[in-house]
Formats: C-alpha cells, structure tokens, sequence
C-alpha cells in the first residue's frame, strides 16, 4: 500500500491529516511529531504570562488522532528526497510515496551574538512554560534581592506575538504582583524593536490603537531600536545598554532546523515552493512533495511579498496540498494554491483585541475593543475544528 506521510501536528499537519482521514484514500496516512501532544501556537501567550493552564490549549495526539492514521513520535532529523525517505532520530529511516512537510518554525534567534541560552522565545509550548517559570522565579528572586531589574521585562520584536504577549503580561501583573508579594507600580515592560512603532506593516490605523492600548497599560516602547547583542540580563542597542532580568524573544520565525540539512531551495529556512505548493526544482525537483505552514514561503502573487506565517494560511494550504497528492494519486494533475485571508485579528489581553476584516469585496471594516474578544473566540474554535 503506497503512504502518505505528514510532517508535523501544527494546524497545517493536522489539518491535513484530518483531510485526508475524511477522503479516505488507497493508502496509508501517517503521521510524524516530535511530541505526543499538540498545542494552539496563537495561544501560547496566555500560558507564559500564567493566565491559562497548558492543558488546555493542547491535546494528546494518541486520544484524538483518527485509528486509522499511523502516528509516530518522534523527531525528524532529516530528508532524503531521492529515495523517498524521512529520517528519524530513533526510529532510523522511514519511506514515503507522497509527503506533506508541515514541520512548522523556529525562533529566529541565531542572528543576534548571545541571544541563545539568554533570551526566552515564544514558539512551542515548552517555550512559553519556561517563559511562566522565569517570570515567577525573577518575582519570588526580587523579595530577597530587591533589585529592580528582577521586575523588568524586555521584548524584543514587535510583531504578532510580541503584542500579544506584552498585552497578556500587562493586565496580568495586578494578579502576579499580589501573588509574589512585589510592587505592581515597579514593574517594568520594555518593548525593543527595530521598527519606528509595532506591527509597522499593518493597517496605520491598526497600529495606532495597539499604541494607544500598550502605551495606556503602561508599556515603555524603545522604535527603531535594533537589538545587537545580548548578553544575561542585558540588551544592547548599538553602544547603549538595557539591564532586565527577563528578556523575551519575539522577532518573528524562521522555518524548521531541517530544511537547511535537507537540499531545499530555501530562504531563513522557510521552503520556497511552487504556485501548487510544491517544491521550487532542485535536481529536477520533487513532485510527490508539498511544503506547508510556517515552514513553506508562498509569495503574494499580488505583491510578489511573502505572505506572514499564520494559522489561516497553514490551515488552507493543508486543504491544497492534500487535493494536490490525492489528485496524482489517482494520475492527476496538481491545482494552484489561492489563499482567501480573512483579516488580521490580534489579542490585547483577555478582554481586549483590534481586527481588520475583509469583506468579498476587498473593503475592510476595522474593530477594536470587547467586541473583538469574540472574534478572537469565535477564531480559536475555528482552528481547533480544523484540527480534531
Ligand atoms: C504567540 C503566537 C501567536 C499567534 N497568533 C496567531 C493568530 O492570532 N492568528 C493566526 O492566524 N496565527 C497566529 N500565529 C501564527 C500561527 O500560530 C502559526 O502560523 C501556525 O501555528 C503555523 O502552523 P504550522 O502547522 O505550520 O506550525 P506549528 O503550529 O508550529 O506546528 C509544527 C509542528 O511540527 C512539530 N515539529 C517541529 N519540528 C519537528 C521535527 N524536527 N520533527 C517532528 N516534529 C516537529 C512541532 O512539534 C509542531 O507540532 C501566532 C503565533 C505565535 C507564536
């Protein structure tokens, strides 16, 4: 029986699992994570500021995964293309007839001398416990030190998950200062980023209320602040330096640590693919292949620009890349990828958010405030169904 095999339970290789399940294919489905569990990347912020138990945005594959999918855990060190094979770091070499890469990112860490061991990036779920612990451990540290920096938080980036975070953290404090017994007054959030305000390229308008939300709680905004260096407890800007006892680390991703040691045509480790998702030629090209989620780069036609890792890309890209295999299973032809975004939606803690939606007409309707929250509830519900 011939196999489809899928790499990674994100939103994009769940999604496309479930899509596969549904058609019900002559082959084998299986599936390839190095967890046993899966988690809500969009929500990871509300865990490393302790508002939301892990528990509940992740499940354990085993008790929700389709019987009928084979799934293995463990870690993908690498691709063969040539022979079809995925290797694994226990299990050896594993052979595929159609494969769906759906490995997701990483941190973009490496670039700046000293971040790594230094800084906390916000990418997996471990990420964000260890984010939960420092923060407590800094809080409960500062009753004996007193020194200020231990109730200081920088964050470096200004995209997505840097807002987010940083709106999470702020309407967190009251509950954190009262439950490490330190001053809420004297905390500190400091955001750095190289761009003159946050989320730069998105909606003007969009922007301005994130700085108006931020900039009202409380957070202290460092524009066109290039990080260079890091070093414990200390951010440097060029010559200047920045003392906080938690630097947190969200500049944005790159793609999987697998892609450079597996022969893709590549660019920070994001999979350049074809217009059907599949893989830009390398040695004439591997056509039983597709690239999806974080770990692929797809470039607005439009704009020629690669559009911004998100859930609703992974998640429609898994409806293409699994049309696409089953379609040459059956001695098809691949269809092009379109992407249909449905707007930005962005958390400003648990009460709070700003959104851009588009209409069918290509006109955008701007919301900001509790109403949002709904949205924001009403989008998780959409990315668990998509996945389970
Ligand atoms: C804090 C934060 C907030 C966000 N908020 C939003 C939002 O509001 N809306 C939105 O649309 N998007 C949001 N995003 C982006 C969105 O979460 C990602 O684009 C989405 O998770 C991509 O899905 P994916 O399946 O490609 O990757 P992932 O969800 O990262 O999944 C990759 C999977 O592959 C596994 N894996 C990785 N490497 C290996 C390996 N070597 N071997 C085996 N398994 C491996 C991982 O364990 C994981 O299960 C947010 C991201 C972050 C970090």
């Amino acid at each position: 029986m011939r196999r489809i095999m899928v790499l990674g339970a994100g939103y994009a290789g769940l999604h496309a699992v479930k899509q596969l399940v549904a058609q019900n294919p002559d082959a084998e489905i299986m599936l390839i994570n190095k967890d046993v569990y899966h988690y809500d990347t969009a929500r990871l912020h509300e865990v490393a500021v302790g508002r939301t138990d892990p528990s509940e945005i992740s499940f354990n594959l085993r008790e929700k995964i389709n019987p009928g999918v084979t799934l293995v855990i463990d870690e993908v060190v690498r691709i063969d293309h040539d022979i079809r094979a995925v290797e694994l770091r226990k299990n050896g070499l594993i052979f595929y007839d159609y494969l769906i890469n759906a490995l997701g990112g990483a941190s973009s860490t490496p670039d700046v001398p000293g971040a790594t061991g230094n800084v906390l990036p916000l990418i997996t779920l471990d990420d964000a416990m260890r984010a939960r612990s420092h923060v407590e451990q800094v809080l409960t540290d500062y009753r004996l030190s007193q020194n200020p920096y231990d109730l200081r938080v920088a964050v470096c980036g200004d995209g997505f998950s840097a807002v987010a975070f940083m709106a999470a953290l702020m309407h967190e404090i009251p509950a954190l200062a009262k439950k490490f017994d330190v001053p809420a007054k004297k905390m500190e959030v400091h955001c750095f980023a190289s761009n003159p305000r946050p989320l730069y390229r998105f909606d003007p308008k969009l922007t301005e209320w994130i700085m108006e939300d931020l900039g009202g709680s409380g957070v202290i905004f460092h524009g066109s602040s290039r990080v260079t260096r890091i070093e414990p407890g200390t951010v440097f800007i060029g010559n200047q330096t920045f003392h906080a006892n938690t630097i947190v680390w969200a500049t944005g991703i790159r793609g999987s640590r697998v892609v450079p040691v597996s022969g893709y045509v590549q660019k920070f480790n994001r999979v350049i693919v074809n217009d059907d998702l599949s893989v830009v030629e390398a040695d004439g090209g591997w056509p039983r292949e597709f690239v999806i989620g974080d770990v692929s780069a797809v470039a607005n036609p439009e704009t020629g620009r690669v559009y911004p890792a998100s859930a609703q890309l992974a998640i429609q890209q898994a409806d293409c890349a699994v049309s696409n295999v089953l379609s040459l299973l059956h001695g098809g032809r691949t269809f092009r990828f379109v992407f249909k975004p449905y707007g930005t939606i962005l958390p400003l803690g648990p009460h709070s958010g700003v959104a851009q939606l588009e209409n069918s007409k290509g006109k955008y309707t701007r919301l900001k405030g509790a109403k949002v929250r709904l949205l924001i509830s009403r989008m998780n519900k959409y990315f668990r169904e998509a996945i389970v």
